[in-house]
């Protein structure tokens, strides 16, 4: 098998590399060429951890494999970031181990990825003004990612933490873009293009925060309880997720689906707007994409990645 140990990724990967990939997989995903597990999270009860496992096929690449790993909030006192995975893929005609691959940059690229492709394709016509609510370690990523997929003239930001903002404030520097921090009525006004990525557990962007064409972008909901949006924006929003069945289980959906504000059938893949088989924003004023994270997309990355370090020939070949 090929070992790519997590500090290579950073030498290896690119954000445009993961964009790629990722708008690829949705596609598949949508094609029903491409399906993702059930995915098990578990909280530990030790270290107030969160672990556990997603895994998926592709058909079309071909791709096998499963992303363990989880959330262990103390790891910042440690030094070490709170999300720690790694990647194994198979071969998919023999079922033999092929790779085991650094998660943790993968994921923030992923995960950011993910909600570039859905501000490539449901962002408001003209949209200039990205509205940040998060200021995470994941945050750095995200701003970096939507502002290569779309020209942004300036970042505003919100965290329930305000210590925090200075990381966006220098990732806007980074890139070039003016950065005000603003509370949540002015970012809900004034975005055009809003990502959420918190680890919060009830609304913090509420319905009457939103004002005209908005796109919004809920990535911080990947667990059953999460919570960034007020319910009552999702039931007027056009709503798109990256796979419905984790959107209304542990993903930002689950709370509108929980009180019978919107149904099911409401929501469509972000693959399917891919694909050209659904129109996406279609005259909608607001629309949501949910980025629930699935297996399928940390598979598709790893495996860009080890045709990279195949390349370089820098992959680690080891006997199992
Ligand atoms: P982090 O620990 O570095 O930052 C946490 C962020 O959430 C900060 O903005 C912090 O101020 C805020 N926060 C913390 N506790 C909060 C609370 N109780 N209420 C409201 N906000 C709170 O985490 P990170 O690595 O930036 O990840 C942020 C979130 O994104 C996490 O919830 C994580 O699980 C999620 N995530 C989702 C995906 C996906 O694919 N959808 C992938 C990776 C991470």
């Amino acid at each position: 098998m090929l070992v790519v140990a997590e500090n290579q990724i950073a030498g290896l990967m690119t954000p445009e590399a993961a964009f790629d990939a990722i708008e690829a997989v949705f596609a598949a995903m949508a094609r029903r060429k491409a399906r993702n597990f059930p995915v098990i999270r578990e909280a530990l009860g030790y270290q107030d951890a969160l672990y556990g496992f997603k895994g998926g096929f592709d058909a079309d690449a071909p791709t096998l494999g499963l992303k363990a790993g989880g959330y262990w909030p103390h790891n910042q006192d440690r030094g070490l970031i709170n999300h720690q995975s790694t990647v194994f893929l198979f071969d998919p005609d023999t079922g033999r181990v092929s790779a085991a691959v650094g998660g943790n940059l993968l994921t923030a690229l992923r995960t950011a990825a993910a909600s570039a492709v859905s501000i490539k394709y449901l962002a408001p016509a003209g949209a200039r003004v990205l509205g940040m609510i998060g200021a995470g370690h994941q945050s750095a990523f995200q701003m970096r990612a939507a502002a290569r997929a779309h020209s942004f003239e300036r970042v505003i930001g919100w965290n329930p933490h305000p210590e925090m903002l200075r990381r966006l404030a220098d990732t806007a520097a980074e890139l070039g873009l003016p950065f005000q921090a603003v509370d949540l009525p002015t970012l809900g006004a004034e975005a055009d293009v809003i990502i959420s990525i918190t680890s919060s557990f009830g609304p913090l962007l509420l319905d009457e925060h939103v004002k005209g064409p908005t796109h919004i972008a809920a990535m911080g909901t990947d667990t059953r309880g999460k919570q960034e949006l007020d319910p009552a924006l999702v039931a007027r929003a056009r709503l798109f997720t990256d796979e419905i069945a984790q959107s209304v289980s542990i993903g930002e959906y689950q709370h509108a689906i929980a009180q019978g504000l919107i149904a099911e059938e409401a929501i469509g893949e972000l693959g399917a707007v891919v694909a050209g088989a659904d129109p996406g924003r279609n005259g909608a004023e607001v629309t949501i994409f949910d980025g629930t994270g699935v297996g399928l997309q940390d598979l598709a990355v790893a495996a860009a990645v080890v045709e990279l370090a195949k390349a370089k020939g820098v992959a680690q070949e080891v006997e199992i």
